[in-house]
């Protein structure tokens, strides 16, 4: 089974084909560059779910009328900034959406902020869009808090200054997999791939074509 990624951002998709190989599912992560690229897509909407909606539809339709696409939308809420930069998480330090500049933002804006008020957390919105309107969302949510300064070079983002609730790595000091055992986009897979188990031997049994086309 294909679910056609919509996002231009290769990292989401390193770890998204790294939590279905971990699911076991017979799902193919189909990149949008694959597809001919993911069309632009202005992320205004002011919720995750909206612009993950917008990114499934911009690139559902360019695709067959059967396709399944998967959209991630994603950022990280501190509560000394009311919960942003949120939605705004990848362009925080600006419309050109650069994350390097986006990190040292968020790392002057705390400088100084004392050890109990740096509460963060991760959050993700996995979206999948799919024939006559079809649609399912699934979120995850990962707390913890933020360093004064960055640590770690793996991941991405935010990932070298935020440490996840029991941990005194950041998640830039994590495995992938272990990042993906418990992060934000890990927990909304989880809760996907459960989905797609049910709704696989649903429409399985009667031989119907959907979104088990193929299996999972
Ligand atoms: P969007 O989902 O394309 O709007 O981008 C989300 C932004 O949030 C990314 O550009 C990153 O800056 C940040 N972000 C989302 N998920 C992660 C993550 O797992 N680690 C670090 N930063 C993330």
């Amino acid at each position: 089974m294909k679910l056609y990624l919509a996002s231009g951002n290769a990292h989401k998709a390193v770890e998204m084909n790294a939590l279905s190989a971990a699911s076991r599912l017979t799902v193919e992560i189909v990149s949008a560059k694959a597809v001919g690229g993911m069309p632009p897509v202005e992320e205004d909407t002011g919720t995750f779910i909206g612009n993950a909606r917008k990114k499934a539809l911009a690139l559902r339709a360019k695709l067959p009328g059967d396709a399944w696409v998967l959209a991630d939308d994603s950022g990280v809420c501190v509560d000394e900034l009311g919960g942003g930069p949120g939605v705004e998480s990848a362009y925080f330090a600006g419309p050109q959406g650069d994350s390097a500049a986006n990190l040292r933002k968020l790392v002057d804006v705390m400088r100084g902020v004392p050890a109990e008020r740096r509460g963060a957390c991760f959050l993700c919105v996995l979206l999948l869009a799919g024939p006559g309107g079809a649609e399912q969302v699934f979120e995850g949510r990962c707390t913890g808090r933020l360093l004064d300064e960055p640590r770690g070079g793996a991941g991405f983002g935010y990932d070298p200054l935020f440490v996840p609730d029991g941990l005194t790595q950041s998640y830039a000091e994590l495995d992938d997999e272990v990042k993906n055992s418990f992060s934000h986009r890990g927990r909304a897979w989880k809760q996907l791939a459960d989905w797609l188990r049910t709704f696989s031997q649903q429409v399985g049994t009667d031989g119907k074509q959907g979104l088990a086309n193929g299996g999972v």
